[in-house]
């Protein structure tokens, strides 16, 4: 019997182009992978296409298992995954997304393979051991006999899932291993141990609190060697085919991230090759802790993004008290602040991606700004994407705090970038880290901020406002979150101003940069064009 009829429910979000992005096409054009476009844009159709968000939610739903032992009692130590996370794992892989842009000399190519990760969305999960292996190519690096055998076979776009010997796969997933018991920002406190083989190679026994994607081939970790902290080469097979000694002991059970497994293990006996010198782990591993915090970024703009377009959608068709909400003079203020938060996330992500490619290609400028740059992103725009997520899931209503719409999935996400990787804290200090005793770091980044200077009288100020409380050293530490902040902000605000579309950049400047705000979203000024701002976010949406 039909009790009722069912209208004003909201069509599905599905058959979208996730690359239909104003903010990324440009960022794509501008830091030298415009030659990119059309396969971002293919991607960016995958991603919106029924079949992937489809797998992004089985693959959540059906959380990874772990097997600790065969049926007869031998440990095996494997993790078993739904097939749609084999499904994003295969694409992610066959578009270059994983460590792909270490393989490809043209100008541009880690620009396009940012804009790729940003692009492919249909779950975060699987984007850790992605970007864990994209990661690992330069610290391999300080080992250059590993990796002339390995990095062929990381860079390699095929997705080869099982443990067997690496040297015989084609293609290799790498994760990484520094997190211990008792400390992870403070990894000097590890206690594994390595012990020197007459072989060259070394004997680890300890244990690691944290390692995500547990299945992955190889893993960069850290232990105690003779010399200090070191970092390894970990294979989970070993060249003659038998399983090293790393035990899984459990999986974790965390508020997001559901579909990638992050483990607890031990180390009993297992083989491991050094990468680098003794005693220069932290030196040789930060090489790879700077890409994943890149990816941090990249990330958390990319579930902005996802925000803005979901609220966007909603509010496009649903309607109250007579009107769409769309159409609602405080639901506009909303959705042009969300969008505005999203622009900024994003084009300072693609000039971060730009800085990686110009620095991958020896560029010292662009390194000293990548220095500094990384670090600020890193702690503001994951910092910015937990309560952005919380706003654009109130846009839906009660339909936003139900799962079908995906909306707490990517809430329960929204903190996790600012966790790893350098906690808030941890990523403030690295800052003042960055600015200590490298004048060239500061004059790198003060020469970006200037490139806009005279264009806006706010963000003039909010510069020289940043500048004298950098040159206070008093109470610096404790400060260093403010600091940061207004670094970032007046970064943002450079860019857009040069880049973004005038209406963002103008209130950005109004909001962020001169106070003209409150302390909620949806609180922009008087006088916005609103409308610029949110077609400029979601051309065919709204
Ligand atoms: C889902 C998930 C997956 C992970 N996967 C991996 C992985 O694959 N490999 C891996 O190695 N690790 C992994 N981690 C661990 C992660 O990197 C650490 O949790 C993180 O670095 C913080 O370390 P901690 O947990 O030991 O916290 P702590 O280091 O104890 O820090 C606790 C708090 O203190 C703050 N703090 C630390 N030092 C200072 C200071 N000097 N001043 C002020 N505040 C400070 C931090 O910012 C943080 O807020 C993962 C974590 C999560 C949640």
């Amino acid at each position: 019997m039909t009790t009722h009829e069912v209208f004003n429910q909201v069509p599905p979000l599905v058959d979208h182009d996730t690359a239909d992005d104003a903010a990324l096409l440009d960022g794509l054009a501008r830091e030298g992978a415009g030659w990119a476009t059309g396969e971002v844009r293919e991607l960016g159709r995958l991603a919106g296409s029924e079949p992937a968000i489809e797998h992004g939610r089985l693959a959540n739903e059906h959380p990874p298992v772990l097997r600790t032992h065969d049926r007869y009692g031998h440990r095996i130590d494997e993790v078993e995954f739904h097939p749609s996370w084999h499904d994003l794992m295969r694409t992610a892989v066959a578009h270059g997304l994983h460590a792909a842009p270490w393989a490809d000399d043209r100008v541009g190519a880690h620009v396009a393979r940012a804009a790729k990760f940003y692009t492919w969305r249909p779950d975060a999960g699987h984007g850790c051991p992605i970007s864990m292996t994209y990661a690992a190519v330069p610290a391999l690096r300080h080992a250059p006999d590993l990796a002339a055998r390995y990095e062929p076979l990381l860079t390699a776009t095929a997705y080869d899932f099982g443990l067997r010997t690496p040297l015989t796969k084609r293609g290799l997933l790498a994760g990484m291993s520094m997190t211990e018991k008792q400390g992870g920002s403070d990894v000097r406190a590890n206690t594994t141990a390595a012990r020197p083989q007459p072989d060259g190679s070394y004997r680890l026994t300890g244990h690691k609190w944290f390692t995500s994607a547990p299945m992955c081939d190889v893993f960069l970790t850290l232990a105690q060697a003779p010399g200090g902290l070191t970092c390894f080469l970990l294979p989970r097979v070993l060249p003659d085919g038998s399983r090293n000694p790393m035990r899984l002991m459990r999986l974790k059970d965390k508020l997001g991230n559901r579909s990638n497994a992050s483990s607890e293990v031990e180390y009993d006996d297992a083989v491991a090759w050094r990468i680098g010198d003794e005693g220069r782990g932290v030196r040789t591993i930060i090489d790879m802790v700077n890409l994943t915090r890149l990816d941090c970024v990249i990330g958390a703009a990319a579930g902005m993004r996802q925000g803005v377009i979901t609220a966007a959608h909603h509010a496009a068709h649903r309607r109250a008290f007579g009107r769409y909400l769309v159409d609602q003079p405080l639901m506009r203020n909303v959705l042009a602040d969300l969008a505005v938060e999203s622009e900024a996330a994003t084009v300072l992500m693609m000039r971060l991606a730009g800085a990686t490619d110009r620095s991958a290609r020896g560029d010292a400028t662009e390194t000293a700004f990548k220095r500094i740059a990384l670090a600020v992103g890193k702690y503001w725009v994951c910092k910015r994407w937990p309560g952005h997520a919380a706003e654009a899931l109130e846009c839906l209503g009660g339909n936003g705090y139900v799962e079908e719409s995906g909306m707490p999935r990517l809430f329960r996400e929204s903190p996790l970038n600012s966790i790893w990787e350098g906690s808030g804290n941890v990523a403030a200090l690295d800052v003042l880290r960055a600015l200590a005793g490298q004048p060239e770091v500061m004059a790198a980044f003060q020469a970006e901020v200037e490139l806009a200077a005279g264009a806006d009288r706010r963000l003039d100020a909010a510069v020289r406002e940043v500048l004298a409380a950098l040159n206070d050293p008093a109470d610096l530490e404790m400060r260093a979150r403010r600091v940061v902040e207004q670094l970032a902000l007046v970064l943002q605000g450079a860019l857009l101003v040069r880049h973004g579309h005038p209406a963002v950049a103008d209130v950005f400047c109004a909001s962020r940069l001169a106070g003209d705000h409150g302390h909620a979203y949806g609180t922009l000024p008087p006088g916005v064009d609103f409308a610029a701002i949110i077609t400029r976010a979601t051309p065919k949406l709204t």
